[in-house]
């Protein structure tokens, strides 16, 4: 007489009513994307109390669940797939992406193993072919798909010390850090605090960092570089996450390697400047590197979590990641989990695949160069409505600030709260900032216009 939960289950799956109202409910979303406030309003934010409620008894409806969570659910979500959010270095989402990984959900895949799931080992292998062809990579460079940069970054790092402590003698894996000879950490005063982190979960300690002094632009200051040797890790960037500057890599990676020092370089959105012809000077040298981090999710814009680790050391990074100092044996088959922390995995290969497959190497590199032209836009814009655009614009980073910190916090309150367009705030060089990226598809020249109106209106608000 009553169901059972697995006649239930597999009533949802064949009937496919709940998938259709995800769908129906999705589309409207993406529908009034423009319409909606870009950061939630007051009433969505108090509408999450409904939430609050104690754990169900005996489960509820599909559709009603589903119904809810586009009621109160969708109105508390920030509108980044929109084209006005500027905040963080978000990115927004390719429809070929979402679609494909919309798609793979249904397959389920864990991604660890060739075995557990071939089509995505195919897909990762691919993936790791394409990038070194259009990132201009060393051609033995082997990625791991991984969360995202916080995890790609610890990834290269964890591969540096495997390096460098082998060629000492010491096994880190087996002997760990206790009575090793301490290794150097050489890391830029602006380096992303997932660097310090990826320190500090590795256990050399962020005290151990010798930081080496940024100019104006928060690149690193070759002429302030120590001596580098073979037990040293000099961690670069490629794309500072406030003013979007480039560290020299051709400079420093070559000295770097006459040292045979490890050189890791987190381009978590700025390595993608490789792929555009017009700005792939800001990553010359990028190919001399050991190890750099690069995220997906922002400027390629592919769903969440994508991230790659990527390596010229296959060895080490296999090392670090899996076997104890073994050496590795490729076989025909991929067994992605081998360049990653992790065992189970989703399958981000197929998300990645879909948006290279559909941008090209054309579309990469058109895609990343409209990101820079709204950028100049905006700097444009802003300058002319007398805020100071604090950073040369090399990117999709624009830093700007009002004459004093007090006005600057005012203005960006009152921006906040105009649901026009959503920007956050940094401190830069002893100053309180407001940073705008430039990091979705869907911006358009329109979209910047009104964005750079909202941002004059709340300058004179405060005058
Ligand atoms: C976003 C970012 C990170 C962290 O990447 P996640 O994908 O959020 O883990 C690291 N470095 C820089 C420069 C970034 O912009």
């Amino acid at each position: 007489m009553s169901d059972t939960l697995r006649d239930r289950l597999y009533r949802d799956l064949q009937q496919r009513a709940l998938f259709l109202r995800a769908q129906a409910h999705a589309f409207d979303y993406a529908d009034h994307i423009d319409a909606r406030a870009v950061y939630p309003t007051p009433a969505a934010l108090a509408a999450l109390a409904h939430f609050d409620e104690p754990l169900p008894a005996v489960g509820g409806d599909g559709l009603e669940l589903l119904d809810q969570l586009h009621r109160e659910g969708a109105p508390a979500s920030v509108a980044q797939t929109g084209g006005r959010y500027f905040g963080y270095v978000n990115g927004g989402v390719l429809p070929a992406a979402a679609a494909a990984r919309w798609m793979a959900d249904f397959w389920d895949q864990n991604a660890a193993l060739h075995a557990t799931s071939p089509i995505n080992a195919k897909l990762e292998q691919v993936c790791q072919r394409w990038l070194i062809e259009l990132l201009g990579l060393a051609p033995e460079t082997v990625a791991g798909f991984v969360s995202g940069s916080s995890l790609a970054t610890f990834c290269g790092l964890a591969a540096a010390r495997y390096r460098l402590y082998q060629r000492m003698g010491w096994d880190v894996n087996r002997r760990g850090l206790y009575g090793a000879k301490p290794l150097r950490l050489i890391v830029g005063r602006e380096a992303h605090g997932t660097v310090m982190k990826a320190i500090a979960m590795l256990g050399f300690g962020t005290d151990q960092i010798e930081w080496v002094e940024t100019d104006d632009q928060g690149r690193m200051r070759v002429d302030r570089l120590p001596a580098l040797d073979d037990r040293s890790i000099l961690v670069l960037q490629a794309g500072n996450v406030c003013s979007g500057a480039f560290d020299d890599c051709a400079s420093l990676c070559a000295r770097a390697r006459e040292a045979g020092c490890w050189t890791h370089i987190d381009g978590a959105f700025g390595l993608w400047v490789a792929a555009c012809g017009e700005l792939r000077h800001l990553v010359a040298g990028l190919e001399l590197a050991d190890s750099c981090s690069l995220d997906g999710h922002k400027t390629l814009n592919t769903p969440y979590a994508i991230g790659i680790a990527l390596s010229r050391d296959s060895e080490a990074l296999c090392a670090a990641l899996h076997t104890s100092g073994s050496y590795i044996h490729y076989s025909g088959a991929r067994d992605g989990m081998l360049y990653t922390p992790e065992m189970s995995r989703s399958a981000r290969a197929v998300p990645l695949w879909a948006a290279l497959k559909y941008l090209g190497r054309a579309g990469v590199d058109e895609l990343v160069a409209t990101l820079h032209q709204r950028a100049l836009q905006f700097a444009t814009a802003l300058a002319a409505s007398g805020f100071e655009v604090l950073n040369d614009v090399v990117f999709n980073q624009v830093l700007i600030a009002c004459d004093g910190d007090a006005r600057t916090e005012k203005v960006l309150h009152t921006l906040q709260q105009s649901g026009v367009c959503w920007a956050g705030s940094a401190h830069w060089r002893g100053r309180f900032v407001i940073r705008v990226s430039v990091c979705s598809w869907m911006t358009t020249e329109a979209d910047v216009a009104r964005s750079a109106r909202a941002f004059a209106e709340a300058y004179g608000a405060h005058a």
